[in-house]
């Protein structure tokens, strides 16, 4: 079977469903007395949230925060309260439970925003607790003692949130896209993931899989032999991940710059010990999400210089504030916007909003020259050249050296030339060059195929970039989620990028992948990936190229 490879990786493994909830009904039997059936319901969700705070203690970051934001929901007394008010109506305790919780979720969503978002988290706790009421196993990620590959419709953030301190080994997904959560969670976990498999009733739960997640295939009860043959190969690509270290070669010793994916000051001290070359796309949007004020200057110049000194003597790329369409901020009204993804966003909101970017720049460049770091800074969404040139001069007046931008946007694709007239280098963010190339939502989980990096218009695109950087002489860096997959990152080369910047994990893959392709092969497997007529037939053509040098 096929789907959309999204985390590189082999893996063997019998399957496991994501625990689907049980419903409950108005005639199921009715318990004993009101307060016996009150102190059952208080066990329950007592129960439900150890659980989830013993998982907390098991995974850091993120994840921890979301597992102990839910444990502290599934403790709110409301839930309590409504629980007992539906018991003294007669109805069956886990059924009393499961209405209690439909109603906060009612209430939830009809407040909008933020609040809303929480629904599918209540909603999850609603079923644990229905579950441990009831006696049958737990929703969500099974717990079987041994290594597995979870198979799912789709999985909630919630739920990739417990994936850190489980026996998953793999992921199988119906629905998701290449920038879905379960993508990148996937990814930064090191797991292979597939998503987008419309084929997923032919197997037969407790059975072995194969998943390459690379590309995307999946065979359903491999025979002992094929069984075999997969653990010698995964034996032999975590021989070659691990025997290749320092900076990033093609086999014949042409540089490919290995940096690092950030969003907070966390990830980088975690980031700083893996074997990369620096930071290729530290996201500032942490500094300002869920604030209603913006940072001030000396909080920025603070935050920066830790952030630089973790890396000091490695290069680190900083992305200016990119708010708008999925990442709206309180503080900066951009009005109501019919089609907020070709709206006000990225460097836009600095038009509107000018003493935004000029104290994040100011910031940057004080940071720099504080620590002399080898600060190089970014704007994203640009769309012309015009708006490069504008971008370079404010931040060349806050002395900043090295100036950037993100081309995410098919107009600075196709123009790649000219910005490079005004910039230093480029950084192509493949999440919205997709997203725009081919005019998809890029969390629209049942249009994932036209994401794919794949596509032979988005490696047009990539290719012209990279033609202009080589003319200019420029530095083009890729920095979204394509950048991790090793079996695009030889034609990624081959099409002119310089650096590719990824999560840590992936680091590993990538470069041992590069280690084997000499550049002239890299040319020839960008060739035959622009020369496919789809996604499918360029991976093949590339894989047949690569089989050869791998061998
Ligand atoms: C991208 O669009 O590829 C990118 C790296 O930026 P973000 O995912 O933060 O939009
Ligand atoms: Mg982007």
């Amino acid at each position: 079977m096929h789907g959309l490879g999204v985390s590189p990786g082999l893996v063997c493994a019998p399957w496991l469903a994501f625990g689907t909830p049980v419903a409950t009904s108005a005639e199921d039997p009715v318990g004993e007395s009101v307060t016996a059936e009150l102190a059952r319901v208080r066990d329950a969700l007592a129960t439900v949230s150890g659980d989830l705070e013993a998982r907390a203690a098991q995974v850091d970051g993120v994840a921890s925060e979301i597992l102990l934001v839910s444990a502290s929901m599934a403790r709110d007394p409301g839930i309590v309260s409504a629980a007992e008010e539906n018991l003294r109506a007669g109805m069956p305790t886990a059924h009393a439970v499961s209405v209690a919780f439909a109603g906060y979720c009612a209430k939830l969503e009809a407040l909008g925003g933020y609040l809303a978002e929480r629904v599918a988290d209540l909603r999850d706790l609603g079923n644990r607790a229905v579950a441990v009421l009831l006696g049958v196993p737990m929703p969500g990620i099974p717990d079987p003692g041994h290594p597995f590959v979870l198979v799912a419709r789709d999985l909630s953030p919630a739920d990739t949130a417990m994936l850190g301190g489980s026996d998953v080994v793999g992921l199988l997904t119906a629905e998701g896209g290449p920038t879905s959560h379960t993508a990148i969670l996937a990814k930064s976990l090191g797991l292979p993931a597939i998503v987008n498999c419309a084929e997923l009733d032919r197997l037969v739960e407790g059975r072995p899989v194969v998943l390459d997640g690379t590309t995307g295939e999946i065979v359903v009860d491999p025979s002992d032999l094929r069984q075999a043959e997969v653990a010698e190969q995964i034996t032999e690509a975590r021989a070659r991940v691990e025997g290749s270290r320092g900076p990033g070669r093609t086999r014949d010793g042409a540089p490919v710059g290995l940096l690092v994916n950030i969003g907070t000051v966390d990830d980088a001290a975690r980031a700083a010990t893996a074997d990369s070359e620096g930071v290729g796309l530290f996201r500032t949007e942490f500094l300002y999400l869920g604030r209603q004020i913006a940072p001030t200057l000396d909080e920025q110049i603070s935050t920066y210089t830790s952030v630089l000194e973790q890396f000091a003597g490695r290069k680190v790329v900083v992305r200016t504030l990119d708010s708008g369409s999925d990442k709206p901020l309180p503080f900066l009204d951009l009005g109501a916007e019919e089609n907020p993804a070709l709206g006000v966003r990225g460097l836009r909101v600095g038009t509107v909003y000018p003493d935004v970017l000029a104290t994040q720049l100011e910031a940057l460049g004080a940071a720099a020259a504080a620590t002399g770091a080898d600060l190089w800074v970014m704007a994203p969404m640009v769309a012309t050249a015009e708006e490069a040139e504008g971008f370079a001069v404010l931040a060349r007046a806050r002395g900043i050296a090295k100036v950037g931008a993100m081309i995410e946007i098919p107009s600075a694709a196709l123009r790649a030339r000219d910005l490079l007239e005004h910039l230093d280098f480029v950084s192509i963010g493949t999440n919205d060059l997709s997203q725009y190339t081919c005019a998809v939502d890029r969390m629209a989980g049942s249009l994932a195929p036209l994401l794919d990096p794949w596509q032979p218009a988005v490696l047009d695109l990539i290719g012209l970039v990279g033609a202009a950087g080589t003319e200019a002489g420029a530095p083009v860096g890729v920095c979204g989620e394509a950048a991790s997959d090793p079996a695009l990152a030889p034609v990624l080369v081959g099409l002119g990028v310089t650096s590719l910047s990824m999560v840590a994990p992936s680091l590993g893959a990538v470069r041992a992948r590069l280690a084997a392709t000499d550049l002239g092969l890299c040319r020839e497997m960008a060739a035959a990936a622009r020369a496919a007529r789809s996604p499918q037939a360029g991976r093949s053509a590339v894989a047949a190229l690569a089989s050869g040098a791998l061998r």
